[in-house]
């Protein structure tokens, strides 16, 4: 949206759940979807005397995150308790980071659709624990699973630089695609595992001063994450033009109504009573520490997409497209374990299959066909014994049955018929049932030698070797002009 009047200003708050196997202060399971309350202990429960040990890989996972991302990493931070009353909160506070967090400051750099590229400073990045949850049935009861408590979570918060929604849109694009590339979170927003909170404000533009901000919780997609900051820019937009003022407040969005509104006032920061939480010591990190986790840091997807590009020779665009999503560069790096058209592979990847994959809604891992499948169409191309349109044939007799490239097309008598005399007598045909057009391509209007091709491949139900049709006709048509 591009008021002629006002600008908007975003800051994001993302929360990202670790993909631990225990949780952050005590052993119990992080595994989702087990029975209600079967993955909880005194921890947890926040049952009186006991004590909280903080689990060392979150601190690895967020020392990788950190670094990703150019954050200073703290050799010395410290946890807080954030006290608020809620059922799914046992212990009536939340073990947060608030005055020294573990990362601070680093940026995290996207492109937008039209291709300028854009950095967004970060605040912070802290460590803290997930509530549990509350489940409400269809009468009138309440239920808490507390299963969740006690899950790791990192808090990402940008600084307010995010200036329209498909910016927010972008940035969460690229820390979802951080978080799956470092290996640290499954990056799912339907499923929680990432959950966005967006600050909005207004102000005239070209203002120094920032308006009265509101956060809008709870955004679990990120198209809804855009189509909320929109409404609610234009909310504010709205009252301000009436001669109103901003109450700084906490939003839910309706995305039935494409509606934001008020959930309740906002808390200020001292409601929270925070303080340093007393059963936890300081945490200390080492320079060594934080060499151990930069030196055995996954591949990032800037480096993945210069590898791409020198180890299979494919052009830039293409590794963009594919490293974009880390399986699906790893699939397109199996097909190439089984062929050595690297280009051809690449186009069938980003055609056939991420076509299949954008209709039917489905990751690549939930793809049907296996690389060693599509390595098979490709190489079967390669080898002259199909064309591509049969290879498409093909693609889709695998994804309705299954099966061996090779064995299908055999069984299916698919294989490319590059016999001469075949082709020869199927070309006499062709020219003996159309005399009009070898009329008029005799008479001068070559461009109809592309109208011959076509109807030798019908003819040949596309399996005539495209190379041999060509040759066979250029002699035989010529023949006729002299
Ligand atoms: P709190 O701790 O109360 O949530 P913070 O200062 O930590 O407040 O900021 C939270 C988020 O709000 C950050 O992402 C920040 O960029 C953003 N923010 C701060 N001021 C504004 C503003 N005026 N408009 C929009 N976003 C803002
Ligand atoms: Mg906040
Ligand atoms: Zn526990």
């Amino acid at each position: 949206m591009n008021h002629p009047k006002y600008e908007a200003v975003i800051g994001l708050e993302v929360h990202a759940q670790l993909s631990t196997k225990t949780k952050i202060f005590c052993g119990c399971s992080t595994k989702f979807g087990a029975a209600p309350n079967s993955q909880v202990c005194p921890v947890c429960l926040g049952m009186p005397g006991v004590l909280p040990v903080l689990n060392e890989k979150v601190v690895e996972y967020v020392i990788r995150m950190g670094l990703a991302h150019g954050c200073d990493i703290a050799e010395r931070s410290t946890f807080a308790r954030k006290n608020y009353f809620y059922p799914d909160l046992p212990k009536g506070y939340q073990i947060s980071q608030y005055e020294d967090p573990i990362c601070a400051n680093g940026s995290v750099q996207f492109k937008l659709e039209d291709g300028t590229e854009k950095s967004v400073r970060l605040m912070r990045i802290h460590m803290e624990e997930d509530a549990g949850k509350s489940l409400h049935d269809q009468h009138q009861d309440t239920f808490v699973d507390l299963n969740r408590a006690g899950t790791p979570l990192i808090e990402i918060v940008s600084q307010p630089d995010i200036k329209t929604a498909e910016e927010a849109g972008a940035y969460l694009t690229k820390l979802r695609q951080a978080v799956r590339y470092l290996e640290i979170c499954d990056g799912n927003m339907e499923e929680g595992s990432l959950r966005c909170d967006a600050n909005v404000s207004v102000m005239l533009r070209g203002s120094k001063e920032f308006g009265t901000r509101t956060e809008l919780k709870n955004l679990n997609s990120i198209k809804f994450v855009e189509k909320a900051i929109d409404a609610e820019i234009a909310r504010q937009i709205e009252i301000i033009e009436d001669g109103g003022k901003i109450i700084q407040s906490t939003m839910g969005y309706d995305p039935h109504r494409n509606e934001t509104r008020v959930l309740r006032t906002k808390e200020n920061a001292h409601d929270y009573r925070y303080f340093p939480d007393p059963d936890l010591v300081m945490v200390h990190v080492t320079e060594d520490r934080i060499t151990k986790v930069r030196n055995e840091m996954p591949e990032l997807p800037d480096q993945k997409k210069n590898r791409l590009v020198s180890q299979y020779g494919i052009p830039v665009y293409d590794a963009e497209v594919l490293s974009a999503d880390k399986e699906l560069a790893n699939y397109y790096e199996s097909v190439c374990k089984e062929t050595t058209d690297f280009k051809a592979a690449s186009n069938w990847v980003m055609g056939e299959v991420m076509r299949i994959m954008k209709e039917k809604l489905l990751s690549i891992s939930e793809f049907s066909l296996s690389p060693v499948q599509i390595a098979g169409i490709v190489n079967l191309i390669k080898d002259g014994k199909i064309s591509t349109t049969i290879g498409k044939q093909l693609f889709e007799e695998l994804l309705a049955n299954g099966g061996d490239p090779a064995t299908v097309v055999e069984a299916k008598g698919w294989l490319q018929v590059s016999d001469t005399g075949a082709i020869e007598s199927v070309i006499d045909t062709v020219i003996a049932s159309n005399p009009g057009q070898v009329a008029e391509f005799v008479g001068g209007k070559d461009k109809l030698f592309g109208f011959f091709v076509g109807q030798t491949m019908k003819a040949m139900k596309g399996q005539g070797n495209p190379k041999v049709i060509n040759d066979i006709l250029v002699k035989k048509l010529e023949a006729l002009k002299s």
